[in-house]
């Protein structure tokens, strides 16, 4: 499958990989809209949020759990954090494999763009 995320998973491309684990991946975007912009990412191909299914809840509620854990160690849970998932064309999706946009260091502005 043609999926750069995979690739990534893979390591067939590189990232800066901040967290792994058996199910996840976490690395810097490689286009940063905040001082900490970091994609969660589930090593298993789901192209969007509308994949996931019953059998899912396990891996969603895991990715949360990094999400907090990365907000911890990266030093910038106490002041605050946004996490973001585009789905689909309209709402920006321009990967089609499920990632949590993790965006931090900044204040940030409401509603988004
Ligand atoms: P989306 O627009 O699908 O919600 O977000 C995709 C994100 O992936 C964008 O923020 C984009 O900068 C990032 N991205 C696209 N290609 C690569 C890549 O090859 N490496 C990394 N690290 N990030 C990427």
């Amino acid at each position: 499958m043609d999926c750069i995320f995979c690739k990534i998973v893979k390591k067939e491309i590189p990232s800066k990989v901040v967290y792994e684990d058996e199910k996840v991946v976490a690395f810097h975007d490689i286009n940063p809209q905040a001082p900490y912009h970091i994609l969660v990412i589930p090593k298993k191909h789901l192209s969007t949020l509308l994949d996931l299914t019953e059998e899912d809840k396990d891996l969603i509620g895991h990715i949360y759990l990094v999400i907090n854990r990365l907000a911890k160690d990266l030093g910038f849970a106490e002041r605050g954090y946004r996490v973001v998932v585009n789905c689909k064309e309209e709402a920006g999706q321009t990967v089609f494999h499920l990632h949590f946009h993790l965006l931090a260091g900044r204040t940030m502005g409401w509603p988004p763009g």
